[in-house]
């Protein structure tokens, strides 16, 4: 391993967009974030990094640069001269690693990978099962890699948790061969939040996750829920694309999937139109014209009619999934809500938890009412289910986990790609 593994007490963690790149970067040692920024623009005639700075009295200051960036590589000279100058990074020997968001890690990886060539190229060949997302993240890894060669970096799959889902779960009910030959099936994604929250939810209980059986609402702009048996992942509303299960902000969720033909055979729309309309056009914005939950919900307080269906439609699809999932965890000790609205939202953790009592689930209004933003539990006194709200952080647990795989492979002196499965 490089020796990087020895020296390094910061770790950067990158999401790359097909123009952007957001970035964090953390202190190991001292499990704090240093800084979050983002570049937006690259490719364009002038390129925008803004990023917030954590100062020496604990508060963050917000800086702001221009600069025209040709493509992601000249993006990251310019993040990593910037850090130089403000004595963020000064040389790159500070950095044990660099963990990267990868969309999609198909059948490929259970865990994170160290980057290798060969994980390039299978990242590469899932590109047919996610042509939007893991184009960009692929441009981000090679731009970093050119900008920081000898730093060891790290893809982190928001599918990988999801990977232990059983065949009755993760099959489609379509022909045998567009699994066997094509990989049609569901792949779920969300999963580093999933698991994130999950293993808050379980040192909040003081309880091993091991023993624990939940169901993770991970309600934001894009929204999914993972029915975890004994801190295993057993079933996940989103399938071979994030378009399936929860309505979310403007993409449709579960729908009759004869609704596309039927569009484009009625309506004479094309497939490209289908998929904008489904995707972009869909969700608390298709049924009420806004896709932003406080929005919703002032509009339907206000006797918005459209938005008062919006916030039920959505509420009670979580609703459903979270009937389907009991069933399926036969025990449940727990539901979490994370995510923009399920942090901040308590008329929809409201509104989602009312009348199933059946279920062992209740909601004490006053605690739910009175959440701060540290983890909090919900539930009526001596309820069986525990109901926790707990904040997600995506990019800490990317860190936490390519931190875990390196030192792993360190510990077992392994090549650098433990991690891809064999095929
Ligand atoms: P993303 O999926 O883009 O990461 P977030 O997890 O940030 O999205 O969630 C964004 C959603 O959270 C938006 O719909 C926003 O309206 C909602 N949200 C944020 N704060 C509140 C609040 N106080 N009440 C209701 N919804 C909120």
């Amino acid at each position: 391993m490089p020796e990087s593994a020895e020296r390094g007490t910061k770790v950067g963690v990158i999401n790359c967009g097909s123009s952007s790149i957001k970035y964090e970067v953390f202190d190991r040692k001292k499990g704090i974030k240093l800084v979050s920024g983002l570049v937006e623009r690259i490719g364009g005639a002038e390129g925008l990094m803004k990023q917030s700075v954590l100062q020496a009295d604990g508060t963050f200051s917000e800086q702001v640069y221009t600069k025209r960036l040709a493509n992601h590589r000249q993006a990251f000279v310019f993040i990593a001269k910037i850090h130089r100058e403000k004595r963020i990074i000064q040389e790159d020997a500070e950095l044990f690693c660099i963990g990267h968001r990868v969309v999609h890690g198909g059948e490929l990886f259970r865990e994170p990978a160290v980057i290798d060539d060969e994980v390039m190229d299978a990242i590469r060949g899932l590109i047919p099962l996610a042509p939007l997302h893991n184009p960009p993240n692929l441009l981000g890894i090679e731009a970093a890699r050119m900008r920081f060669p000898g730093i060891p970096q790290v893809a982190v799959f928001d599918t990988a948790f999801h990977q232990t889902l059983p065949p009755a779960a993760y099959r489609y009910a379509v022909p045998a061969e567009l699994y066997d030959e094509h990989q049609i099936r569901r792949y779920g994604f969300h999963g580093t939040s999933h698991f994130h929250v999950a293993r808050e939810a379980a040192l909040h209980l003081g309880r091993p996750l091991e023993e624990l059986n939940m169901i993770t609402l991970h309600l934001g702009n894009g929204a999914s829920v993972a029915a975890i048996r004994e801190g295993v992942c057993v079933d996940t509303s989103m399938g071979l694309t994030p378009l399936e299960g929860l309505i979310m902000g403007t993409r449709c969720g579960d729908l009759d999937p004869a609704i596309p033909f039927h569009l484009i055979r009625q309506l004479s729309l094309s497939v490209d139109r289908v998929e904008e309309i489904l995707n972009k056009e869909s969700g608390l914005k298709g049924i009420c014209g806004f896709n932003d939950m406080r929005e919703v919900q002032q509009r339907a307080e206000h006797g918005d009619e459209r938005a008062r269906l919006a916030f039920d439609m959505f509420c009670y699809r979580v609703k459903k999934y979270i009937g389907a999932y009991t069933a399926v965890l036969g025990r449940l000790d727990a539901v979490v809500f994370t995510g923009g609205i399920g942090e901040n939202s308590e008329g929809v953790r409201s509104a989602v938890c009312t009348d199933l009592r059946q279920l062992g689930i209740t909601l004490d209004e006053r605690r739910n009412s009175s959440v701060t933003g540290k983890s909090a539990e919900i539930q009526e006194a001596g309820a069986p289910v525990r109901v926790l709200v707990v904040r997600t952080n995506e990019e800490l647990e990317i860190a936490l986990q390519a931190e875990a795989i390196l030192e792993k492979s360190v510990r077992r002196g392994d090549a650098p790609c433990p991690c891809l499965a064999q095929t």
